[in-house]
């Protein structure tokens, strides 16, 4: 019999409740949670680093004696005191120091044996180690879990040292894992290579050797991008089974749409517009990821997807995340709706107009009189009704939460939905962490877009930047200087946008027009000063991230990014997007003093790629798949150890395993699969009716 994982850590052994309530802030709550508290590193401990041997800069682990122990007061700093002992082994010495922790040297015996680990530095021409982590030995007679093995090391619950947390884990392995039901089923597990649930979990946390433990890493990941995977596959496969509206494709209304395009359409946005076409036409639900660069012609797709509804006589809601780009999107689709005949009764629901106004529109949506709605989170409140919602867009996704995406698509009966995106991620990664969507790419820029010249400066080079912006403004164009925030912060040593926007308007641009935007202006404020931008009534628009989303402004060819390095790369490429939207070449010139790796890293690769994908990719590398998709896109924060980018075959097969799965049991009722069932729902309590019959 299984003994069962979710119960709470206090029946387990050195655990009371005021421990239990320091594990619970790290999210550990059961034994389950417990188990899959994975080491952050491990430690080599079946030998150690000789003293002797040692070379400054290294990271080391070692084990020595302590020869001496003492505490001075620094002489830079008052107060602040230094801990310092000596440790050897036999064959040589080495001094470690902490700062201003003096109740450490309580801790340190003469004589009595540690476990160092850090960073080996040159002191006053002798071999040290700053705030090394630090084990005495000899505290416990289970030596056996802290020396002499790959030793693994936690991210601690407060009050507990590793050496207790190690103990804790290994009485709850002890006395759960010999009864643990793998929930993997021995053919997946045989297919794929994997070992069992007991073995991965063992060697997770105390590998018998490092192939083991990459071993069980591989399995536990596996099993993370599985159980991922399933809801979504298995949420797909009901709505394929959804009744839905099979739209009129073909028709005057479209073709006349078409016709009537200022430009031509690449050949990318003909094919995902044949998707759309099909999907639509189709009389199953439509549930598209539309996905493309910024700048690659997606809102023309969306308009047509909305031209389509429209002729079959349905309504069509279009939403996004901020009023100016709802503007925008009103303004450019109606210049774009050509026939004045068939003139096409758009309007706009923002939750800045007026009371009467909002009234009229309310009732015209409910009424059927509206045929497409473009507005904000405005949309979802409960009085927006409509008569027949055909078609539901969703502009820029990843600024909404899962919750509210499918708010929409509720005021309707079964509509279609057409959610895009403009954080593109590689295809493959795509299919999986939307898997419950179907997918179409643009995969060209329009013709004749130059790319766009991109350059970090130090901040001493900041007049050089200015210079460059002159230079564009006196040929008539326009640019954008944007700050990470609205007011300068001393203690960060940042420059905020109102204060820059009073500087720089009375000195260095005194000859221009300058505009200020930010997000704590009144949206009314933020739409003329956008408004004035657009028509050339300013030369500079000093801003923050309210930029970020959709402007399109093609004369605007010179951005400059202040503090560039507070950015996320995404967030750094759709500020970008702003320029090169014209046929000019365009300049971004990203000014940061960045020393950390992390932020030099974007910031090259911002220089590097003009690409979105690969933009995308390289910021997935660096910050990870959880600070990545946010923790708003839930799903991916449930990955603690599976990385979707380095283990993307292993997610794939994952992916495979699943499909199969899902075609031949997709109600998990086979007695092999009871378990995953099982725990399926212990995750997703909101997945029982997906996996009800019928
Ligand atoms: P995004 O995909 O970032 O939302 P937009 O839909 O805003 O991009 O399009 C960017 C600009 O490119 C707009 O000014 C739009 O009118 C223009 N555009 C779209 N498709 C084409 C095309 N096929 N040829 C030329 N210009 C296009
Ligand atoms: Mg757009």
């Amino acid at each position: 019999m299984q003994k069962s994982l979710i119960t709470p850590i206090q029946y387990l052994k050195g655990i009371g409740p005021k421990r239990a309530k320091a594990f619970s802030k790290l999210s550990i709550d059961t034994i389950e949670d417990l188990l899959y508290y994975f080491p952050r590193r491990y430690e080599d401990r079946r030998s150690f680093s000789p003293i002797r041997d040692l070379k400054v800069g290294q990271v080391q682990t070692i084990k020595a004696e302590v020869l001496a122990k003492g505490e001075r007061q620094s002489f830079r700093r008052r107060g602040f005191s230094i801990t310092q002992i000596a440790v050897s082994d036999s064959t040589g010495k080495i001094f470690c120091v902490w700062f201003n922790q003096p109740y450490l040297k309580e801790y340190f015996k003469v004589g009595s044996g540690l476990i160092l680990y850090g960073r080996i530095e040159q002191y006053e021409g002798r071999l040290q180690m700053n705030s090394p982590e630090f084990e005495i030995i000899g505290e416990d007679q289970d030596e056996s879990l802290n020396i002499g093995r790959i030793v693994p090391l936690y991210s601690l619950p407060e009050g507990i040292t590793q050496r207790s947390f190690r103990r804790i884990i290994k009485g709850a392995l002890d006395e759960y894992v010999p009864g643990i039901n793998d929930f993997l089923t021995y053919d997946i597990r045989s297919r794929n290579s994997l070992l069992n649930l007991a073995r991965s979990l063992v060697n997770i946390h105390f590998p018998e050797g490092f192939d083991t433990q990459n071993e069980a890493y591989r399995r536990l990941s596996f099993e993370e991008f599985f159980l991922f995977q399933l809801p979504l596959a298995l949420r797909k496969l009901k709505k394929k089974e959804r009744q839905g509206i099979a739209h009129k494709a073909e028709g005057g209304l479209v073709n006349n749409f078409i016709a009537n395009l200022p430009f031509r359409l690449t050949a990318a946005q003909e094919m995902v517009i044949q998707e759309i076409r099909a999907d639509m036409a189709h009389p199953l639900v439509m549930q598209r990821l539309l996905q493309g660069d910024v700048g690659s012609g997606k809102t023309v797709v969306a308009t047509l997807a909305a031209v389509i509804a429209i002729q079959g006589g349905y309504q069509v809601a279009l939403m996004v995340p901020t009023e100016i780009l709802a503007k925008q999107h009103y303004e450019k689709i109606k210049s774009q709706i050509p026939n004045p005949k068939s003139q096409i009764k758009i309007e706009l629901l923002t939750s800045s107009i007026n009371a009467k106004e909002k009234i009229r529109v309310l009732k015209d949506i409910k009424v059927g009189k509206v045929e497409l709605v473009i507005g904000t989170h405005a949309l979802l409140e409960e009085d927006v009704k409509f008569k027949n919602l055909g078609l539901v867009v969703i502009d820029e996704q990843h600024k909404f939460g899962v919750g509210q995406r499918a708010l929409l698509p509720k005021k309707g009966i079964s509509p279609d939905v057409l959610i895009m995106t403009a954080t593109p991620i590689p295809r493959t990664l795509a299919i999986t962490i939307y898997g419950d969507l179907d997918i179409s790419v643009i995969t060209e820029l329009p013709p004749g877009r130059i790319p766009i010249n991109t350059m970090h400066f130090s901040q001493d080079k900041r007049l050089k930047a200015y210079t460059i912006a002159k230079e564009h403004l006196q040929r008539g164009r326009q640019a954008y200087i944007v700050y990470p925030v609205i007011e300068e912060s001393y203690a960060l040593d940042i420059a905020g946008a109102k204060k820059m926007y009073e500087e720089l308007k009375t000195n260095e641009f005194k000859d221009y027009k300058l505009g200020l935007i930010h997000g704590r202006l009144k949206q009314k404020e933020q739409d003329s000063i956008m408004l004035k931008f657009r028509h050339k009534d300013l030369d500079i628009l000093v801003s923050t991230t309210v930029l970020e989303v959709g402007i399109d402004v093609p004369t605007a060819t010179c951005m400059i990014i202040e503090h560039a390095e507070r950015f996320g790369l995404a967030q750094l490429h759709q500020l970008r997007g702003r320029v090169g939207r014209g046929l000019d070449e365009s300049f971004c010139i990203l000014i940061s003093d960045t020393k950390t790796a992390q932020a030099k890293a974007r910031i090259e690769a911002m220089a590097k790629y003009s690409d979105g994908f690969r933009i995308a990719e390289e910021d997935l590398k660096i910050r990870g798949p959880g600070e990545f998709f946010g923790r708003r896109q839930s799903g991916l924060s449930e990955l603690k150890i599976a990385n979707p980018l380095s283990q993307m075959q292993l997610l794939k097969r994952a992916r495979e395993e699943v499909l199969k799965l899902i075609s031949i049991d997709p109600h998990l009722e086979a007695r092999q699969n009871l378990l995953l069932r099982e725990k399926l729902l212990q995750r997703f309590p909101e997945y029982e009716n997906l996996m009800l019959v019928g």
